[in-house]
């Protein structure tokens, strides 16, 4: 048995809206037993006085992409498999390091790196993926040049082709999709509109029938999985809503009459913010094309905007940042960015116990008898200033993902 005592800490529990003090929490085998004002102390027990600091869940991350390992797509061309899996090696530990226990990847990561992450070979956060996302032919996934009519692409053959399948029709889709379920997807994703990052589609039109992600829906369905959609515009939006689509990522230019009809439709939005801002930032230097950049600055200035929109009108917002190369450094940016317009505490509830929801895990992203034991122990009160967060050496003083301890410089009392 391995069992923990956390003691004396303001607790954050994920779905409160203010933080206790004064209370203990005990592991144990990786699930949290108890949380109380009782003493959870005892023989067998290592016991961590964390001294009034906040004690919360583990962050997660629902929009990222483990094996973007370059902002420019076009640079992934010539990069072999086992070569993008060894470049995101560090991506993914740094990501632990920064308090994300759980991440749902939502494009090219695959049960390979997810299984390789639980079975303890490479340090990360648990990881929720969906194989490579689904593209039309000229979607957001088509990443040909307009000279180029060969559809004959070999997905294993680089990193640029790994994370994004064209494929369209509805019988070549539920073909598709029962196989990435068959590998053991947690959800599937369809690229349901233009995008920033893509050279030839424009980011307002809306991509596949509707008959074609209501095949996907339902194939997902039925093994109780879901879809998510990656959607710019609210005619792309609605069109997804309509088939069933579960998460909305990105959503930037909705409007007020989409957002009450996402929330209607018990479906989350899952903004990625800080992608546009750092992104709009740096891009130019690292090289994206004047196309790109014009995109990026138009999604960029509506995201804001969004967020108060889709408040407003009550649509459960999740938490993503979609960071590609290495702008991954900005990812607990998107914190403080969400504050802007939300309040500290609703944008925590969207990165833990939201989040956990939409990855169909309760157990996750809650402090609560029976959850999983994903905590972390901060100095300073987030739910006053968000920024804490933003400074994990400094402020990060224990991980524990899953009732393991993966780094603390607290000391246990003896
Ligand atoms: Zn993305």
């Amino acid at each position: 048995m391995a069992a923990y005592a956390f003691t004396n800490a303001t607790l954050f529990d994920g779905r409160s809206d203010d933080a206790i003090p004064g209370m203990n929490v005990l592991v144990v085998d990786g699930r949290i037993e108890a949380v109380t004002e009782n003493s959870v102390s005892g023989a067998g027990v290592t016991e961590y006085d964390v001294g009034g600091r906040t004690l919360m869940p583990g962050l997660i991350d629902a929009h990222a992409h483990v094996f973007a390992i370059n902002l420019v797509a076009e640079h992934d061309r010539n990069i072999a498999l086992t070569e993008m899996t060894a470049r995101a090696v560090p991506r993914i530990r740094k990501m632990l390091d920064r308090g994300f226990t759980s991440v749902r990847d939502v494009a090219g990561g695959d049960v390979g790196i997810r299984n390789a992450i639980a079975q303890g070979y490479i340090p990360g956060p648990r990881l929720f993926v969906g194989g490579p996302a689904l593209s039309q032919i000229g979607g957001h996934g088509d990443h040909r040049s307009t000279t180029d009519e060969s559809l004959d692409i070999d997905l294993n053959s680089s990193a640029f082709y790994f994370t994004c399948r064209i494929v369209e029709g509805v019988d070549n889709l539920r073909s598709v999709v029962r196989n990435e379920l068959r590998k053991g997807a947690d959800h599937i994703k369809v690229l349901a509109s233009g995008g920033v990052g893509s050279p030839n589609d424009a980011i307002e039109i809306p991509q596949y029938s509707e008959e074609e992600l209501r095949t996907v829906v339902r194939e997902a369905a039925v093994r109780g999985k879901y879809v998510c959609a990656h959607a710019y515009e609210s005619a792309a939006i609605a069109h997804s809503i309509r088939a069933g689509v579960r998460t909305i990522e990105h959503a930037n230019l909705i409007n007020r009459e989409t957002a009450a009809m996402v929330a209607a439709a018990n479906a989350y939005v899952v903004p990625t913010l800080v992608a546009y801002e750092v992104t709009a930032q740096h891009g130019e230097r690292l090289g994206l094309s004047r196309y790109v950049m014009q995109k990026l600055n138009m999604v960029n200035d509506a995201g804001i905007v969004m967020l108060g929109l889709c408040e407003d009108a009550g649509v459960k917002l999740g938490f993503g940042t979609d960071l590609m190369g290495d702008m991954e450094f900005a990812q607990l940016q998107e914190l403080t960015i969400r504050a802007r317009v939300q309040r500290p505490v609703d944008v925590l509830k969207s990165a833990t116990s939201i989040n956990a929801e939409i990855v169909q895990r309760p157990d996750l992203g809650v402090i609560a008898p029976g959850a999983t034991a994903d905590i972390l122990v901060v100095d300073g009160d987030p739910l006053k200033d968000i920024s804490v967060l933003t400074e994990p050496e400094k402020n990060l003083r224990l991980i524990m993902k899953e009732g393991e301890i993966y780094k603390t410089d607290l000391s246990p009392r003896v």
